[in-house]
């Protein structure tokens, strides 16, 4: 099942995005421009930075995720953002027999769909069992760790892209934003969607502001999707607007 939680983030992430856009306009030393942003209200000085575009200040806080029980499917598209920093649990360390699964909406609702997918899956284990069984007993090494490594290693190329995975990624907040503007969006797919908007939740609570109207492109602006628009543009605003 989907688990999400903010590991841990840049301290006062408002504070140190306005102080960064400070200094570029300003005589003053580091104490002072510190000191000016401590006293005044640094959200609403990020509020006037994301709505007049000067963005590169929100590189300087960054925001660590630990993601729990998403498919491999969800995985490959996540780790296409390249301006992040990850780590995935790795099926060569780690065995995957009796694996947990992620099975779409779509599937589970459908009592046919649901048999098949399920014979699949069991399918895929035993045919992981197995192989594993029959590569460490045939391997030559003769470290036990090292057997079962190699294992592993091969055995995992009939798992399937449903299998559940775990990792730990990290973005800074104009990374973060360029995310959620593709993945928040109707035309992203599902999965990664749900993973987006319970990210979203966590690093809105800790930085109002950076995060507002964060989301798909249409919560501030128009859609850019053109023919493939979903034309939901109000609803997700309301959505998106928390
Ligand atoms: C709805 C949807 C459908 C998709 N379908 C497909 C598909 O069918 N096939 C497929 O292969 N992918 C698909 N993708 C993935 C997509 O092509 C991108 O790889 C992915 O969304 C990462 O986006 P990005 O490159 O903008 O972002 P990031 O990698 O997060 O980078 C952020 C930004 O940094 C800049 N940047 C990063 N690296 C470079 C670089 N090397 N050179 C220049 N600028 C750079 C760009 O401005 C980029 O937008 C899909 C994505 C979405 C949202």
């Amino acid at each position: 099942m989907l688990n999400v939680s903010l590991i841990e983030y840049t301290a006062q992430p408002q504070n140190v995005v306005a102080i960064a856009a400070k200094l570029c306009y300003s005589g003053k030393n580091m104490q002072s421009l510190k000191e000016e942003v401590d006293s005044k209200d640094a959200g609403k000085f990020v509020e006037m930075l994301r709505e007049i575009g000067h963005e590169s200040p929100l590189e300087h806080v960054s925001f660590t995720f630990g993601v729990e029980g998403i498919s491999r499917a969800c995985l490959a598209q996540l780790t296409r953002h390249r301006i992040a920093s990850f780590n995935v649990q790795s099926q060569r360390y780690v065995g995957k027999e009796d694996f947990l699964f992620v099975m779409p909406p779509s599937i589970e609702k459908d009592e046919e769909a649901k048999e098949v997918f399920l014979k699949a899956i069991q399918a895929s284990n035993e045919a992981y069992k197995k192989l594993t069984k029959i590569l460490k007993q045939k391997s030559s090494n003769t470290d036990e760790k090292a057997k079962e490594k190699s294992a592993f290693e091969d055995a995992r190329y009939v798992l399937p892209n449903a299998c559940e995975t775990r990792l730990i990624v990290t973005m800074n907040a104009r990374e973060l934003l360029h995310f959620f503007e593709l993945r928040c969006c109707n035309r992203a797919q599902w999965e990664i969607r749900g993973l987006a908007f319970c990210m979203l939740k966590l690093v809105k609570k800790v930085a109002p502001q950076i995060f507002k109207s964060a989301g798909p492109r249409c919560v501030r602006d128009s859609c850019k999707e053109g023919k493939m628009s979903c034309g939901q543009m109000a609803k997700m605003r309301e959505i998106y607007n928390f």
